[in-house]
């Protein structure tokens, strides 16, 4: 398999650390708000290069963190007059909601930033005592001329950051050695989440939480850290000057960035207020649609937006599913029989395609033309009169491609509003009739079917469990 290193701008043989295993850490979301589908991209992307590592037998720790302690975190706890962990705790839940829709699997480890505060004391302890870390006035600073490999990953000379630097010295900046040091702690500011620490109360800076908890889930030294370009600097260089120097062995052997998802050419982000919310595509589209949308470019492409994009991505997932689910309903009506050499040959020239696709960095839009690829086949070659081995084959390698790419193939029965509320009237039709019987098993239906009542003085009110 190759992976694209963003360390030297080449595709790499992958080698890991240990045999069979991969061990993988991809930066998390700031958990201010709904997730939004910029965000959304690395979370399907790398769930797709999990998924494909344990396709190829590997076994996958996957670290995913969500950063909790945050100036954005803070403002919106202000706004709302509560505690930041109430805003956090109410984000993570909302994004997990939004991962299980994009059927994006759960990490092996989700850690959170503010349950490792430990770990990160630890690791700036070792830094200053390094020499790699100093003190003033309550807050610590990484030394980043100390670091000699530091721009490494970025490309960026340090001298020519020096001289950009300059320019940007904002209050409070003065303290600093150097403008170019970045902050591993801060004290304490009124109305703010703090703990104690060896220099006073305060909170972590972003990058020191990816550091300790890349460590502490997977070791010092990992196969692949993974997230967004914007990632690249200064964040994913400070997590190296840190890590590298708290270790002095290399952090990461590969690293993977995606591409940004547009909006009319421009980065989809929350600052610029140019963004879909995963949970408002959800109310438009189904969110496998948004997945097989995402998977339909290579992720170093940057992607747009559309509402057109959005409808080819659903007529294709429909075509897959149809076929799958028509191969699956011949299965189970199929003559007996031996699998046919000709159809075998066939598919397995095509599961080649996909795998020497995927084992080139990933390139999912590759990957994807040979499962429409293998649907054609199926939908020709498939009939009533194919034996139960060869319906059996192509349902058995059109399913693995699928979960490969997380594409859900099961028929859903989407339950409509208006299907639940005429469900709704018919119970209050039979109440009215006093036939108690069929009230309570309407009411047993829907709650089957996820859907709890409520008698109000208003009507009755129903929502989705
Ligand atoms: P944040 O919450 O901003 O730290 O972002 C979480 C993850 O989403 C990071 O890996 C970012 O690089 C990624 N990300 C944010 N916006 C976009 C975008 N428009 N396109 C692709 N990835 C993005
Ligand atoms: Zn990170």
């Amino acid at each position: 398999m190759k992976i694209f290193n963003t360390m030297n701008h080449r595709k790499e043989e992958f080698v890991p650390l240990e045999p069979g295993k991969v061990r993988m850490y991809v930066c998390g979301p700031t958990v201010y708000n709904y997730i939004h589908i910029g965000n959304a991209r690395p979370m399907i992307f790398f769930d797709t290069v999990r998924r494909y590592f344990a396709y190829r037998g590997y076994e996958v720790n996957f670290v995913s963190n969500f950063t909790d302690v945050d100036d954005k975190i803070i403002k919106a706890a202000q706004e709302e007059g509560v505690d930041s962990s109430v805003i956090s705790t109410r984000y993570i839940a909302e994004c997990k909601k939004d991962m299980e829709g994009m059927n994006v699997m759960p990490a092996t480890t989700h850690p959170l930033a503010t349950q490792e505060i430990d770990g990160m004391i630890e690791m700036i302890s070792g830094l200053i005592e390094k020499g790699y870390a100093y003190e003033v006035n309550g807050t610590v600073y990484y030394r980043v001329r100390k670091f000699a490999d530091y721009g490494k990953l970025s490309g960026k000379n340090i001298d020519d950051l020096q001289s950009g630097n300059r320019t940007l010295l904002v209050t409070g900046e003065d303290e600093k050695e150097d403008p170019m040091d970045f902050v591993l702690w801060k004290p304490k500011k009124e109305g703010e989440p703090y703990w104690d620490s060896p220099w006073g109360k305060g909170r972590p800076g972003w990058h020191i939480e990816c550091s300790v908890m890349s460590k502490k889930y997977l070791g010092e030294e990992i196969d692949i850290h993974g997230g967004g370009e914007d990632l690249v600097f200064p964040h994913h260089e400070n997590e190296i000057a840190q890590s590298e120097a708290a270790s002095g062995k290399t952090f990461a052997h590969y690293w993977m960035h995606n591409a940004f998802l547009n909006i009319d050419g421009t980065k989809m982000s929350k600052s610029l207020g140019n963004f879909f919310t995963v949970r408002e595509v959800s109310e438009k589209y189904d969110l496998q649609v948004l997945r097989f949308f995402m998977l339909s470019a290579h992720y170093r492409s940057p992607l747009n937006f559309s509402a057109e994009l959005m409808q080819s991505a659903k007529n294709g997932l429909d075509r897959i599913v149809t076929a799958v689910q028509r191969v699956d309903e011949m299965k189970a009506k199929a003559p007996a029989g031996e699998l046919s050499a000709e159809a075998k040959d066939a598919v397995d020239a095509l599961v080649k395609k996909f795998e020497d696709a995927m084992d080139d960095d990933f390139n999912t839009a590759d990957g994807i033309a040979a499962l429409f690829e293998m649907v054609k086949l199926a939908n020709t070659v498939v009939t009533e009169s194919s034996t139960a081995d060869t319906v059996a084959y192509f349902s058995e390698k059109m399913h693995t491609l699928c979960d490969v790419f997380g594409i859900i193939t099961e028929k859903k029965e989407e339950i409509l509003d208006a299907d639940i509320e005429a469900l709704i009237e018919e119970r209050q039709a039979a109440r009215k009739a006093k036939n108690f019987a069929r009230a309570d098993e309407i009411r047993n239906q829907l709650a089957e079917m996820g859907i709890q009542l409520k008698d109000t003085r208003e009507g009755v009110k129903w929502s989705r469990a």
